[in-house]
């Protein structure tokens, strides 16, 4: 593609790359796979050009509900051209169903659901293990105002709103998610990545896991449960 330039960030599971422009990006979609804070690592084969294409989808469906998103085009099946942000380093988690760190922490069921769905938020931070907060601990080291909680809140929920139909309709069930918002020209985006790696999707006919949980666990047939979503999803 013309335009892009070097490499300005390496993280767990994609590259950022300058582009042509100086408020846009590249992500570049890596098959590297980490879990519980990298201690595991690993590889998932074509797990880049799955959320890649996965995430493009999800970002198009919700630009045209009306979610701002730092989406701009699919460049290649493993690029994706998107707007420069700042983000918030707030982890923001939607849950519809019990599973996962809620159901360790607070000793709930898994596969109970949650209704209404609920947020929390962690604190994007890897030496500290990315610890659950409150609005209290994210105004007290100045990582977020109240004014940006509510919208960060909202914005997730009307997220969820959008998304939860739409995996019902092909056939799976959206237990849990993670966002990640940006600021860009003064204004709260959806940024990174909404895919496999960072939704629980569970199988709406036999409830099996077609997510990271696969790696997570060592559940086995990982890549084809990444295949699996993206037919539904793009297919
Ligand atoms: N999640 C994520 N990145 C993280 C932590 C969680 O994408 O660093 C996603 C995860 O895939 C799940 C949801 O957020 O869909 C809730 O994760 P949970 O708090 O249950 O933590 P986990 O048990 O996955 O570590």
């Amino acid at each position: 593609m013309d335009g892009i330039g070097p490499m300005l960030y390496e993280g767990k599971a994609k590259k950022i790359f300058a582009a042509g422009r100086s408020d846009q990006v590249v992500q570049y979609f890596k098959d590297d796979a980490t879990a519980f804070n990298a201690e595991k690592r690993g590889t998932i084969v074509n797990k880049g050009v799955v959320n890649n294409k996965v995430s493009e989808r999800l970002f198009k469906l919700l630009e045209e509900r009306g979610v701002l998103t730092h989406f701009l085009e699919r460049l290649s099946d493993r690029e994706m051209l998107t707007k420069k942000v700042t983000i918030v380093p707030v982890e923001v988690v939607v849950r519809n169903v019990v599973a996962g760190s809620l159901a360790k922490r607070l000793g709930l069921q898994v596969g109970d659901a949650i209704e209404p769905a609920i947020v929390e938020f962690y604190y994007k931070n890897d030496a500290l293990g990315d610890p659950l907060v409150n609005d209290d601990h994210l105004r007290l080291m100045n990582v977020a105002t109240p004014a940006v909680l509510r919208e960060l809140r909202e914005l997730a929920h009307r997220v969820n709103t959008v998304l939860k139909p739409f995996f019902a309709e092909r056939k799976m069930q959206l237990v849990d998610f993670k966002l990640e918002f940006g600021v860009y020209h003064n204004k709260l985006i959806l940024a990174d990545e909404i895919s496999p790696d960072t939704c629980r999707l569970w199988d709406m006919a036999t409830g099996e896991s077609m997510d990271k949980d696969r790696f997570r666990k060592d559940m086995g047939k990982i890549e084809e449960a990444y295949q699996e979503v993206l037919k539904r999803v793009c297919g």
